[in-house]
């Protein structure tokens, strides 16, 4: 059956929380709401919405002990709120899809693909998978696109890829997969719509820094490498997790510590980074605010800026020179001192950046004579989604559920 007024729903999610949007079929897409239910497994959860002009709209609370239920609840609440039947498909972020190479709709072969592949994600995939059969369950014939965050980095040559371990774990599929390829799906988008010529052709470092921070190198519009690895953890130091480390480090604390596998893995991903070295917070604004009379939360910034500088360094090697590099995300997109933190000292490589154009978050933040072009660009993986979904549907097929 035909909807007067077709939408997509995209689903987001994390550890603990669901982010969700609800987007009307259009050129350009229209964003009707967007919303989040965290804290589900803990006390106090809530669902809680922006409308259509962003703003901020009564939350509710819910008793949530896992994500199927989050999910079941979420379904109530747009069928009560909003007419269901006008959704046309949910597009789901799926943070592991190892060799798949573009978005794909959700079949019974693809679950069971999914779920033989979690161990790859425990973090993620399970969850994933969980939201994936909730609005199977309620929705049968309703059409489910997987978007995967690792899809962008598989045109990264083999060089990137390779782990320097023993070849036959290679077989295996422990390989560098790199993730946030949503997120950079939508920023070389932005590029190519802003007229930047690097988009098609050109030499592109994206640094995608929010809790979760990696960067890419990006030639003629194609991932040929990027900070994160097998798993998120590693790469950049991040809000918890501590990126890249030496690998002797494990069995030195097995032999001196006796910390077990599973304890080092809790350490490396929710004590370490700006959290463990400054022991105040994980939030990059409290240690800006901190950071002038507490020596940990000047560390923790200053070995962000510095790791975050080395990465571009090593990308526009690989890269063989820059055209333009790309702030994006919560710190990216809002932290001038962050920025420039990391872009001084990179005149080498033509980046010079415009003081009042940087404290502005301006669009464009280096200067008229800058080699390089320094951009800031909010990035919107929830939009990438809904766009995936809807080219993988095509806007026919869009409304040919029924
Ligand atoms: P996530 O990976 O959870 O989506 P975000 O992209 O929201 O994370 O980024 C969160 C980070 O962005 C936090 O460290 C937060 O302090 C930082 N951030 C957000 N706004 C600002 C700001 N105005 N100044 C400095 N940091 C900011």
């Amino acid at each position: 059956m035909k909807t007067a007024n077709p939408r997509i729903l995209t689903i987001n999610g994390g550890s603990s929380s669901i982010k969700f949007a609800l987007y009307q079929v259009g050129e350009p897409l229209k964003r009707n709401l967007s919303g989040k239910i965290d804290r589900i497994g803990l006390s106090g959860t809530n669902l809680t919405f922006h409308d259509a002009d962003g703003k901020p709209q009564a939350s509710r609370k819910l008793i949530a002990a896992d994500h199927k239920s989050a999910a079941n609840f979420l379904i109530d609440w747009l069928e009560e709120k909003y007419d269901f039947k006008t959704i046309q498909a949910v597009g789901h972020r799926v943070v592991h899809g190892m060799k798949h190479i573009a978005p794909e709709i959700v079949t019974q072969d693809l679950l069971d693909e999914l779920h033989r592949i979690s161990p790859y994600d425990p973090d993620h995939l399970p969850r994933e998978i969980e939201l994936i059969e909730a609005f199977r369950q309620r929705h049968p014939k309703l059409p489910q696109v997987a978007c995967f965050d690792t899809a962008f980095h598989q045109t990264m040559p083999r060089v990137a890829k390779l782990l320097p371990i023993p070849r036959r774990f290679d077989a295996k599929g422990i390989q560098r997969y790199g993730f946030h390829g949503l997120s950079y799906a939508y920023l070389m988008e932005e590029l190519a719509r802003l007229g930047d010529p690097a988009a098609k052709t050109g030499r592109v470092i994206l640094a995608h820094l929010g809790n979760g921070a990696s960067l890419a190198a990006v030639r003629d519009g194609k991932s040929m490498d990027t900070s994160m690895g097998f798993t998120p953890t590693a790469g950049l130091v991040m809000s918890t997790r501590s990126g890249d480390l030496d690998p002797g480090l494990a069995p030195y604390l097995e032999r001196t510590e006796q910390m077990t596998t599973k304890q080092f893995y809790e350490m490396v991903n929710h004590e370490s980074g700006l959290l463990g070295v400054s022991e105040i917070s994980s939030d990059m604004r409290d240690l800006l605010t901190r950071e002038a009379g507490d020596v940990r939360a000047a560390e923790a910034v200053a070995l962000f800026c510095y790791q975050a500088k080395k990465w571009i360094g090593s990308f526009a090697a690989a890269l063989g020179g820059l055209d333009t590099l790309v702030f994006s995300a919560g710190i990216g997109e809002n932290c001038p001192s962050i920025r420039a933190r990391i872009c001084n000292g990179l005149n080498f490589l033509g980046i010079e950046l415009n003081e009042s154009r940087n404290t502005e978050n301006a669009p464009v933040i280096s200067t008229n004579a800058s080699r390089a072009t320094v951009r800031v660009i909010r990035t919107d993986e929830e939009l990438m989604i809904a766009r995936s979904v809807c080219r993988i549907l095509e806007p026919g097929a869009v409304n040919k559920k029924d």
